[in-house]
């Protein structure tokens, strides 16, 4: 196919968080750029993220922020100090999107929602030329060109350059279900397998202590995993455990599972007290209290972490004080499964990194870059995933302006 075939734009797949940025940056150098998407409008999943609040990034350090990447960290770290936290901050605030650090460091929104960033966003992107295709299904290549479906017919493009911000493979009815992995791995682009990031995991709960426990939050905890110690808080589920602190060691569990089929977490119920002061309390005068009424007042556990203790502890150790103040500092729970891919927040895996050059061109073929989720990297929640999006949105829409000059 001879360049002067290519139609005159870029082709930007995929309008999340990822793709947007991507072609902001191209319709700002003053190219066409053409948005296509499966969905009837783009941004879904940043409109779900909007539902928590939009957790857009976080305040921390930038060496501790980009330490959040893991193994990633040194391929991401170029990107996100060229676009880094207040990049993002600044972004937003140019759409009249003020945005805040609450108490645990993370950014978010001052109105807590995405609805009118992306709308605002939507119009600028508009504003300066670029076009949304809505319920655009990207089918894979067609030698150099591209194959859509769209209202059942088939569409055959061929830009000047590529972009694809498809996603990951999690909540697959936002848009996103990693079907694009086959049209790569045809053209032997090496794809590592999606694997589901910040998750939840199965427990083994008895009936009685699901139906109990089934929504339960475990406020003002920490866990502890694998050496790592994360406080924070989790949400009891009828089939396990789920939330912030448990995505933050989802990661190490996951795999810990995947070796050995089951990985024991340790719950701290009491982060602030030593296991002395709480086998102190423990031996104040029971007088006719029940158990669970003892620890209810001499240590404040609320009923579920009351129900967990008798849920995870046999009569002998619930009888012994001792043995129960080092229990109630390390609870174990074992946990014998993960939550299935589509539940989770994020998916580990995506195009290997040893495919993509400095500017997330994909090496083997020339014009084609990909951002966002579908890049193999993974990271806990706290705006390092929408931060990561963005920063490698625009590394690649910047990386085809370069490409269209040369
Ligand atoms: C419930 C929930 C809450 C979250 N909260 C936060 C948060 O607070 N902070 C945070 O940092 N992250 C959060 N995330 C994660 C974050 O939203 C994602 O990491 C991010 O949206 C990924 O951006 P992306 O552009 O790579 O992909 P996506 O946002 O998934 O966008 C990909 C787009 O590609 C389109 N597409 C896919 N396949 C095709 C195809 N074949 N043809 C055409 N179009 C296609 C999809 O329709 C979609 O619009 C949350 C995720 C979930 C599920």
């Amino acid at each position: 196919m001879k360049d002067q075939d290519r139609e005159d734009f870029v082709a930007v797949i995929g309008g999340g968080p990822a793709g947007l940025a991507a072609a902001e940056r191209i319709a700002r150098a003053g190219r066409a750029v053409r948005i296509f998407d499966r969905m009837p409008t783009p941004g879904r999943k940043l409109l779900m993220a909007g539902r928590g609040g939009l957790n857009l990034t976080h305040s921390e350090p930038l060496d501790r922020f980009i330490e959040r990447y893991g193994e990633s960290a040194g391929r991401l770290a170029p990107i996100i100090h060229a676009f880094p936290p207040d990049a993002l901050r600044d972004w937003a605030g140019s759409l009249g999107v003020e945005t805040f650090v609450g108490s645990s460091g993370r950014v978010f929104p001052t109105g807590l929602k995405a609805s009118p960033l992306l709308r605002a966003w939507r119009r600028r992107l508009e504003g300066a030329g670029a076009t949304i295709h809505a319920r655009h299904r990207w089918d894979g290549f067609d030698g150099d060109a591209l194959s859509f479906t769209t209202d059942g017919r088939m569409l055959r493009i061929l830009p000047k350059a590529i972009i694809l911000a498809l996603g990951g493979a999690s909540w697959s009815k936002l848009g996103s279900d990693g079907s694009w992995a086959d049209a790569l791995l045809r053209r032997g682009v090496a794809v590592a397998p999606f694997m589901p990031s910040n998750s939840g995991f199965d427990a083994l709960w008895t009936q009685r202590f699901a139906d109990m426990a089934a929504g339960q939050p475990l406020k003002n905890i920490a866990l502890c995993f694998d050496g790592r110690r994360v406080p924070g808080e989790i949400v009891l589920t009828r089939t396990g455990v789920e939330g912030g602190a448990v995505y933050a060691l989802s990661a190490a569990l996951r795999d810990a599972i995947g070796r050995n089929g089951e990985a024991t977490l340790l719950i701290d119920l009491k982060p602030d007290l030593s296991a002395t002061a709480i086998r102190d309390r423990l031996g104040r005068p029971r007088g006719r209290n029940s158990l669970s009424n003892h620890l209810r007042k001499t240590l404040k556990l609320d009923r579920a972490a009351i129900a967990l203790l008798r849920e995870a502890l046999s009569p002998e150790i619930l009888a012994d004080g001792a043995r129960l103040a080092e229990a109630v500092k390390a609870l174990p729970v074992r946990l014998t499964g993960v939550r299935p891919l589509d539940r989770a927040i994020s998916s580990a895996g995506g195009i290997a990194w040893d495919e993509m050059t400095d500017d997330l061109m994909v090496r083997r073929i020339p014009g084609l870059f990909a951002a966002g989720e579908m890049l193999d990297w993974e990271a806990p929640t706290g705006g390092y995933l929408l931060q990561a999006c963005f920063a490698t949105g625009v590394r690649a829409g910047d990386g085809v302006c370069r490409y269209l000059e040369r």
